[in-house]
């Protein structure tokens, strides 16, 4: 892709719209920034962009401008539907992402990791078991830096592993992995979605570039990603908690087991890892058979393992009082994500949910709420939804607050309960992210 003196048109300034914009200037284009915030919002990235000889467009976007350039690159905050983005294609502008951008500069085989949930978590794995083979990595995408930043550095690193949205997979053409994973496909995003199956369209677009060299990794137990990986042109390798396998991961009473279809296995020992859930299982599943590939030594692969503790705001373990254990799980920001966390204890469960609804179906949750919860506490704007799908099963109290949804919890919890903080919905409703929604949540258990 040529760049030098194309007029390119970056929509979205933040993190990423920054990178963006530095990596055009620095293949000599023309750079247009344009955000529908006023610049008195945006004065920290401004100040980033300073003397770079870019003109700015904010407070509103401009039709026209959309129209003139030869390009226009979309942080992955902004929608692609909006409408002057339609217009620029009727116009027949080239339209990509943040990722697109950087793929076509990217030299380094890359490992995509998508998914309604467990992307971070299993990049996370993936790359810690590369470093631990002696591999240099770059981990970015929807985790950590852009890849732009990679793609503007030396790139001395021999693997890139990428979480990758199905946002950013929205603004994809060429974006080719080496590597592709499809975790699962659960409701989630439906606020910006139509539908379902237009959100798993979406995720399938990580593989449609691929090629036989190429590798899809896929979750046999899920129907809608066995349903993708029908059409998937590169070799496909699954994983499975269910049933056993001919090639790829699957359990086998305590161990995980991988074959290679050769008749080869090699086995790991689930009771060692520290991380606790199926879920978990089925990350470090796909974890294994990626590094396999990457011809990763077993050993580094098992201390990898054995050493994971699990990221913050993942089914994170606060502390006992009183017998009574605190898990922070902020970051379960869907159904989905939630029925795996329920999964994952036997003991009685006290659930604090709610937060800003994305068109969830709560009573998904009612197999679960009926066999493991005990009280429901509720907050945040999706609350009364919520009670309405599970009110018949299970008493439900609301809060107003993060801080009263703990001490209720506290106050009517025995000894051997769980208290699990897994809200179901997005924190934009009170908290600035998950992140900060989940540290008021362990600072109010602290508290305690
Ligand atoms: P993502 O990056 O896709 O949001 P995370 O690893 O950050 O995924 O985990 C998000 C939430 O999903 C957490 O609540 C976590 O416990 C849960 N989770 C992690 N892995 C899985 C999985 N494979 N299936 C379902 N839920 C998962």
């Amino acid at each position: 892709m040529v760049l030098k003196d194309k007029r390119v048109l970056v929509v979205g300034l933040a993190r990423t719209g920054v990178s963006v914009a530095k990596f055009l200037r620095c293949k000599g284009a023309h750079v247009i920034i344009t955000d529908l915030k006023p610049s008195n919002e945006l004065t920290s990235f401004m100040d980033e962009l300073r003397g770079l000889d870019i003109e700015f467009q904010l407070g509103g976007h401009e039709i026209d401008t959309f129209k003139r350039v030869d390009s226009i690159v979309v942080s992955p905050g902004v929608p692609l539907d909006i409408m002057p983005i339609k217009e620029a294609q009727k116009n027949s502008i080239e339209i990509m992402g943040e990722v697109e951008l950087a793929y076509r500069f990217i030299n380094t085989p890359i490992i995509a990791v998508t998914g309604t949930n467990g992307k971070t978590t299993t990049t996370a794995i993936i790359s810690e078991m590369l470093k631990a083979s002696g591999y240099k990595v770059y981990v970015g995408g929807n985790i950590g830096s852009p890849l732009i930043d990679y793609a503007s550095s030396s790139q001395d690193k021999d693997y890139v592993v990428a979480e990758i949205s199905s946002f950013q997979l929205d603004g994809i053409r060429t974006f080719r992995p080496k590597i592709g994973l499809l975790l699962n496909i659960t409701e989630d995003h439906l606020d910006r979605y139509p539908g379902l199956l237009d959100y798993a369209q979406s995720k399938s677009r990580i593989f449609m570039n691929q090629t036989p060299e190429d590798v899809a990794i896929l979750n046999k137990d899920d129907p809608l990603v066995m349903e993708i990986g029908k059409a998937v042109p590169g070799k496909r390798i699954y994983f499975s908690t269910r049933q056993e396998l001919q090639e790829g991961t699957y359990i086998r009473g305590k161990y995980i087991v991988f074959k290679n279809g050769q008749g080869g296995e090699e086995l790991f020992d689930i009771t060692k890892l520290k991380i606790i859930g199926t879920h978990n299982h089925e990350n470090v599943m796909s974890a294994i058979l990626t590094t396999k590939l990457c011809k990763c030594a077993h050993e580094s692969i098992v201390r990898t393992l054995e050493a994971f503790q699990g990221l913050e705001h993942r089914l994170e373990f606060v502390r006992t009082l009183n017998g009574v254990t605190f898990y922070n799980d902020s970051k379960g920001t869907n159904v989905g994500s939630v029925i795996k966390s329920l999964g994952s204890f036997t003991h009685p469960i006290i659930l604090i949910a709610g937060g800003k609804d994305k068109g969830g179906d709560f009573s998904l949750l009612r197999e679960l709420v009926k066999e493991k919860v005990k009280l429901l506490i509720l907050l945040g704007e999706a609350k009364e939804k919520i009670s309405r799908s599970l009110r018949d099963l299970v008493p439900d109290i609301m809060v107003h607050s993060l801080e009263e949804a703990v001490k209720v919890a506290y106050n009517l919890a025995k000894s051997g309960d769980i208290v699990l903080f897994s809200p179901a919905c997005s924190s934009f409703d009170m908290f600035q992210d998950y992140k900060e929604r989940g540290d008021v949540f362990k600072k109010a258990v602290r508290d305690l």
